[in-house]
């Protein structure tokens, strides 16, 4: 699989989603918010899921950055600081346990746990970022 983004974005990205900043996506250039476009599907045999050429941009500035990225409807099935476990169906109906590092607020993932309820998490480059509503 071919990576269009390079060690710099990864790391600008890294600090977009700081744990401290839970949920808003801050430009590191001017603070203003950034807004993520998804562009087009890329083809990969090995993801259950269609991850997309994915844009982030600012509103206000023109600081932008592509990365990959996907959604999964899921349920947390395990975690800990560092990784989590998403118990989810691929779109060929399927039962998928994916494992992946995240980011995430590590009581919010606590409560999901608990709740089991289905939920829909934000996959960037291979690392979940955000819990989607
Ligand atoms: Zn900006």
């Amino acid at each position: 699989m071919k990576t269009r983004y390079n060690k710099n974005d990864m790391e600008i990205l890294a600090g977009v989603w700081d744990r401290t900043h839970d949920k808003s996506l801050i430009c590191p250039q001017c603070g203003h918010n950034l807004v993520i476009v998804q562009v087009e599907p890329i083809h990969d045999a090995e993801n259950a899921y269609i991850p997309y050429d994915t844009i982030i941009e600012c509103t206000s500035c023109d600081f932008k950055i592509r990365a990959e990225s996907f959604s999964i409807l899921g349920s947390v099935k395990s975690f800990d600081l560092k990784n989590i476990e998403i118990a989810s169906w691929s779109p060929s109906g399927s039962r998928v346990i994916s494992r992946y590092e995240h980011v995430l607020d590590y009581d919010l993932l606590k409560k999901l746990k608990e709740s089991e309820e289905l939920t829909e998490f934000l996959i960037v480059n291979k690392q979940v970022i955000q819990v989607i509503g």
